[in-house]
Order: C-alpha cells, then structure tokens, then sequence
C-alpha cells in the first residue's frame, strides 16, 4: 500500500482534491492518504501557508498530489510552488497534452508533452527594483566595465542558464521520450538573441542529443515553435524548454487540448515527485460545485503510473475518457449542450464508469 501526501489546497482545490480522492478510492490502488492542509486554511490552523510538517510528510512520502494553493499577496510569505520547488529540488515540470475524444478543440488528435526546466532562468528572483541602491550599483559597474548602458528607469530581472541545470532537463526530456515510445524530442531556444544564456542552453543540448540518437532531435526558435503549435501541433511530440517559455508554451498547450479545466500536470526531481492540475486555484468558481475535477484526476493517473501501477493507471484514465467521450456530464468549462454538470456529478460519472467496468 502507497502512502501519499494529499494537500487538497485552497479555493477550488478542496473540491477537486475530494472528487479525485474518490475516483482513486474506487480504481482501488490502495492509495494512503496522508491529508495536510497548505495555503489559506493553513494560515489559519497554523499561522503559515506551508507548515513544516508538510513538507516533512512530502519527504516520508516521496510522493505527493496536491491541490491548487494560492500565495496570499502583501502578507510576505513566499510563494508555496516555488518554496516546494526549491526545498525538494523538483527541476522538472512535466504537462501531458493529450486531447481526449469529445473534448471541444480545433483539433483532432494531440498528444503533447512540455517539459520545463523548473529552477533558473527569468524565474529564478534574481530582481533589482527600479531606482534602488543595488540597481543603480548594477548599472554603474555594467556601464563602466562593459559600456552596457541601462536606462536610468528601468527595473532589471536577470535570466542565469547553466549547463548543469540545462544538462539535467535535457537528459530527462530524452529518457522521458525514450521510456514512453516517443517519436522526438523538439527544444525550444532564442539562441540568436541570447547567445549566452539560450546559446549555452542549444549548445549544450546539442551535445547531448549525440547520446541519444533513437530519439529524434531537433531545436528550433521559439516563436517558431509557437507558430507550428498554432498550425500544425500535430508535428510536435515531446518539447523541452527552459523555465519561462515553458510556463508560457505550457499553457498554450493546455489550450489546444479543451484548457485548464483538463489540463494534468507533475514537478519531478531525483527523490520527490508532487502531482498537481496547471491550473490554479480559480477564486471565480470556488465553492459553487462548477470546477473541472479532470484536471486533478488526470494528475492523479499520472501519479499511479509514477508509483508503478500502470493497471490502475490506465482504469482511471478509461473511466474518465468515457466519461469525456460520452458527452453527459460535462463542467462549464468543457461547453457543454445543456446544463453545466456539477464537480460532484462528473465525479460521480467516472465512479460509476469504473465500478460498471
Ligand atoms: P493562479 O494565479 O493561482 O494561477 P488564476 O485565477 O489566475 O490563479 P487559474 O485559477 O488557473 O488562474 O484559472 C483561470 C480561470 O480558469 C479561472 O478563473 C477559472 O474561471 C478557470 N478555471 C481554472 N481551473 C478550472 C477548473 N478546474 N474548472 C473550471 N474552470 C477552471
């Protein structure tokens, strides 16, 4: 018997971190739950969104499924993703895109994955406000040593790439690719531009693909890539991308398989995995029984196949491809014909999709 940390998170988080706490329970794959709660509700048990002891059961765990937390702005705590991302080293985000028959899309069939480097580059905080001390000191020592002027009203955010970091990725994108049959793997960059950050990140990936010649490699700009996902997804397998174009191309994705609501994601690093939707925690909907519970489920499937219950896996992602297949219950989100069905009606279709099958 698995035990897992669930954290079921705030704003809708609870809602869908019970349905998909259902539909795990009926698959039967002998899940444990261990329950803590983060952000908001957290804040008012314990006086902080991310108490130690969660992060205390992750490390037990090795394993989590967590809802959405939002970080409450102006309180000066720090974000609860990044806090989790650092202190477990989870370098990779991995979002599957896969478009299930009955989902609205423009198109017919996908099945994408993002991969994103998830500890440096734009997102990595290294920030000098505009006008301050550390900015103006910046500006003076890059000016006088390089003659790279910055305007006196700017504010600066810097984008560090390491091979290291770069090399980590990389390689997991390709044994990603290998382990699960995938044709290619396409790498996002701006070489041209940054040729010190994005040419290193190239570079160093182009060195890597000669370790890997059965999987298919190519690199391309990615504007370009953002073009061919607009016109032609089709073509596109596996992509890997560094931590801001990744956040960006992510949510693209998500968007050509029926958005958010469907949208199942993991951060994995070389000891702890959590398992948690793209999105976030909607304070638009929460409460009202109109969120999507696939999102959630589906990163639970992802979960099942990580702790190496592939049967499990693949009964959960059945159930809640007949469930989109069939059309009856459908979120908002999903546009359906009639009525909007509620979180606890989908999740009671997918419950009943599996105890018929
Ligand atoms: P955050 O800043 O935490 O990402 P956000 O409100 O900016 O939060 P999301 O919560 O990811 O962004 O969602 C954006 C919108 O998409 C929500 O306001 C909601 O209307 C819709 N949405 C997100 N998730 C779902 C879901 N599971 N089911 C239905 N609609 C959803």
């Amino acid at each position: 018997m698995a035990k897992v940390t669930l954290i079921p998170g705030d704003g809708i988080g609870p809602e869908v971190a019970e349905a998909t706490r259902r539909a795990v329970d009926a698959v039967d794959a002998g899940i444990e739950w261990d329950v803590h709660e983060a952000g908001a509700p957290a804040i008012e048990s314990y006086g902080t969104p991310l108490p130690d002891h969660v992060l205390e059961s992750i490390k037990t765990n090795k394993v989590a499924l967590k809802g959405p937390v939002t970080t409450p702005v102006g309180t000066g705590f720090r974000s609860i993703n990044v806090a989790l991302r650092q202190e477990l080293d989870l370098y990779a985000s991995v979002r599957p895109c896969r478009l299930y028959a009955g989902v609205p899309s423009r198109f017919e069939a996908l099945d994408i994955v993002v991969v994103r480097e998830n500890t440096e580059d734009l997102y990595e905080g290294i920030e000098f406000e505009r006008g301050s001390k550390e900015l103006a000191k910046l500006r003076g020592y890059l000016n006088y040593v390089h003659g790279f002027p910055i305007a006196k009203d700017a504010g600066v955010s810097v984008k560090p790439i390491s091979i290291t970091a770069t090399r980590d990725i990389v390689c997991f994108a390709f044994d990603y690719a290998k382990e699960h049959r995938r044709r290619k793997v396409t790498l996002g960059h701006k070489a041209n531009i940054m040729r010190f950050s994005d040419g290193l990140w190239l570079e160093t990936a182009e060195k890597l693909a000669e370790d890997y010649r059965d999987v298919g490699f190519e690199a391309i700009q990615v504007d370009e890539l953002a073009m061919w996902l607009a016109w032609h997804p089709q073509e596109l397998d596996v992509i890997v991308l560094s931590n801001l174009y990744g956040d960006i191309i992510s949510d693209l994705c998500a968007g050509l398989v029926g958005g958010l609501g469907v949208a199942p994601g993991m951060n994995l690093g070389h000891e702890y995995a959590v398992f948690e939707p793209t999105h976030g925690s909607a304070p638009d909907i929460a409460g009202q029984q109109m969120a999507n519970p696939i999102a959630m489920i589906l990163s639970a499937v992802l979960m099942l196949r990580h702790l190496g219950q592939p049967a499990d896996a693949d009964r959960l992602e059945r159930a809640v491809a007949g469930v989109l297949a069939e059309g009856k219950h459908r979120t908002a989100d999903l546009r359906p014909a009639g009525p909007p069905a509620k979180t606890d009606e989908v999740t009671d279709a997918i419950v009943a999709q599996l105890d018929a099958g």
